[in-house]
């Protein structure tokens, strides 16, 4: 069976200072409502300045805690200014990296064939890319629900190897931030046709393992109804991810 992930997506909040003094809190919560950590993974996404914190945070108090990064490098090293290489992100034990999150696509003209390279980038270091998808409320609109997730994730995975170890992210646009998440009916729908996707791309086997997460405006109080859906295997959090009673809710479904 697939471990559900629960992924807070922290964007740009909390300085590294501020991540140490989360990821204890949240370590705190999680231990405190006796979480059963076989049942459940639980990872936190901060901006790159946090991730050597976190890592010797995590690694000298044993966290139960997993971290990753928001974006990685389509590039080994080199004259990239700004960039952030896998090898980096391996170098820091992450063990994730979210790619292709629509606000990469949108306010930084990520296109398919970027996040694809990203995505191999990221195996090649052996972290595991988050690959994130979804419509906008036009796309919606024009397509029906599943037709751009489907093309925009058949696009991530051309040319990744079969068995890949990936996490898909369904997050429909007009979901995010909004307040407004879709329904787990509406998520299970594309997830399905997500794991298809997964299916043709890179086999059957990884398919039945690829955790597929719902993302958009979860919270506690609609989290319990994305995880009874059987191809929803999680959620990705923003907002909600940064609060540590909040985010420790969501982590238990509830
Ligand atoms: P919200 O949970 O704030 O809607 O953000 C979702 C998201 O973009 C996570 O990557």
């Amino acid at each position: 069976g697939r471990v559900p992930f629960i992924a807070g997506n922290w964007k740009m909040n909390l300085d590294h200072l501020q991540s140490i003094a989360f990821v204890q809190k949240l370590a705190w919560s999680l231990k405190d409502a006796r979480l059963d950590f076989d049942g459940v993974e639980v990872a936190v996404f901060p901006p790159f300045t946090d991730l050597r914190s976190v890592q010797t945070l995590v690694a000298a108090d044993k966290l139960p805690v997993k971290y990753g990064a928001q974006d990685v490098s389509a590039h080994d090293a080199g004259a990239f200014t700004g960039e952030i290489s896998g090898a980096f992100l391996k170098a820091l034990d992450c063990e994730y990296v979210i790619i292709g999150h629509s606000e990469r696509r949108t306010l930084h003209m990520e296109d398919d064939a970027l996040v694809a390279a990203k995505v191999k980038a990221a195996l090649k270091y052996d972290v595991t890319p988050v690959i994130c998808v979804g419509e906008t409320a036009e796309d919606l609109a024009e397509h029906g629900p599943s037709a751009v997730p489907v093309a925009q994730l058949t696009a991530a995975l051309e040319g990744v190897g079969a068995g890949a170890d990936i996490v898909v992210a369904y997050e429909p646009v007009w979901a995010i931030g909004s307040g407004q998440a879709a329904t787990p009916e509406q998520a299970e729908q594309v997830a399905a046709a997500l794991r298809a996707v997964v299916a043709e791309s890179i086999g059957a086997d990884a398919a039945a393992a690829t955790r597929i997460l719902y993302g958009g405006s979860v919270k506690s109080g609609n989290i319990a109804g994305f995880m009874r859906q059987p191809n929803v295997d999680g959620a990705l959090v923003g907002g909600a991810s940064l609060d540590v009673a909040e985010f420790s809710s969501i982590s238990r479904f509830q």
